[in-house]
Parts: structure tokens; C-alpha cells; sequence
């Protein structure tokens, strides 16, 4: 079925269900495939470190961000953590949330900054759920063991969205990269972000 027929058929049947509205975000907006988003990364990572090639994208977002806090993808911080909207994500209004110290591992960090930092991820949680009705919010503390292309070491929480009810809302589809990579406008990213950040102070 095309969009336009897809569309029709929702017009006539008089409203924009949940469902539907769930499963059209999934078909209008653009994904890549994984090899071209590993190639628009990399592109990123030689834009946020320069010559530092062994340096810490998650690090260098954090820092971003604190200098320049009205950036759009900045959602919300707080001592220890900021949550930013990813620009490589995999479903519309995934979150991450980034600890502003370079620490790795859970049980490296202390209790009050992983409470804090939980906080963050459980906003994350209420405000994607009144901005966008998703079918289910995943959380997951995921990072890789050593540097790799498409994860980092560095502590971070994903926030993330499923809109679908089947096979592709199963963890290991979501958190593969296996379905693509979803790319944003830049006005896209600014409208999405005012809308979880205006569902975030609605709390
Ligand atoms: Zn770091």
C-alpha cells in the first residue's frame, strides 16, 4: 500500500487512531542503512573531536552542550547528566542521556550521581510518552566494552520510543541499528525537540 492510499484510508475512516498515527511516523520518516549511517557518524565524530581521533564523542556531546545549552538537540541536565536528542536514532524521539563525567561502567559511579542520572531517564520517559504516545519506552543502559563505530564506553542511558506492535518492536530488532537508522531535518530535529521539552515542563 502507498502512503497516499494509506493516508486516504485513515481520512475516511474519520480520525488518526493511535495506531495508525504510530505506524505512519514509521513510514514517512527517512532511514538510512546501517552502513550509511556508520559513514554519517563518522562524518559527526571528525566534526565534534577535529584530530582527536581517540577522543570521547560522548564526552565531547556532554561538553557541547553545557557551552552551548539552547542547541536543539539539548533536551534537559541536571548536576550529573544531559539529555540529548540522537541525531542517529532509532525510532522517532530517541533520547539519550549522557553522565557529564567520563565514568563507564554502572558500578563505577556513585549512587547519588546513577540516582541522578536514572532521574533523568525517567523523565525522559514521562515526557516521550505525553509528546508522542509511543506503543511501549525502552530504557537501556547499553555501551560498548572498548571503542567502536557505533557505540561508546561511556556511560549513557537510551531513551527510546517503539511504535510498533510486532516483530519490529522486539529489543534486539530496535537496538541493532538492523533496521536503519532514522535521519532528521534539521527543522525536524527543532520541532521534535520542542515537543518533547514542552511535554517535559508539563510534567
Ligand atoms: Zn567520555
Amino acid at each position: 500500500m502507498t502512503v497516499v492510499s494509506w493516508l486516504t484510508q485513515i481520512r475516511v475512516a474519520g480520525s488518526v487512531d493511535r495506531c495508525a498515527r504510530r505506524s505512519l511516523f514509521s513510514v514517512l520518516m527517512r532511514r538510512v542503512e546501517k552502513a550509511e549511517a556508520l559513514e554519517l557518524l563518522a562524518v559527526n565524530r571528525r566534526e565534534l573531536l577535529g584530530d582527536d581521533a581517540g577522543g570521547c564523542m560522548m564526552c565531547a556531546l556532554a561538553a557541547r552542550a553545557a557551552l552551548e545549552p539552547t542547541r536543539p538537540e539539548v533536551i534537559a541536565d541536571n548536576e550529573h547528566g544531559v539529555v540529548l536528542f540522537d541525531h542517529f536514532g532509532s525510532s522517532k524521539g530517541h533520547l539519550l542521556v549522557i553522565s557529564k563525567q567520563h565514568l563507564l561502567d554502572t558500578a563505577e559511579l556513585p549512587w547519588p550521581v546513577y540516582a541522578e542520572l536514572q532521574r533523568l531517564n525517567y523523565d525522559a520517559c514521562c515526557a516521550l510518552r505525553r509528546a508522542f504516545a509511543p506503543a511501549r519506552i525502552f530504557s537501556a543502559v547499553l555501551g560498548a566494552s572498548c571503542e567502536l563505530p557505533m557505540s561508546f564506553p561511556h556511560f549513557h542511558i537510551h531513551a527510546l520510543p517503539v511504535y510498533e506492535t510486532d516483530e519490529r518492536a522486539r529489543p534486539a530488532h530496535v537496538f541493532s541499528w538492523s533496521a536503519g537508522v532514522l535521519v532528521y531535518e534539521a527543522d525536524e530535529v527543532e520541532r521534535f525537540s520542542d515537543e518533547i521539552r514542552a511535554a517535559w515542563h508539563s510534567l
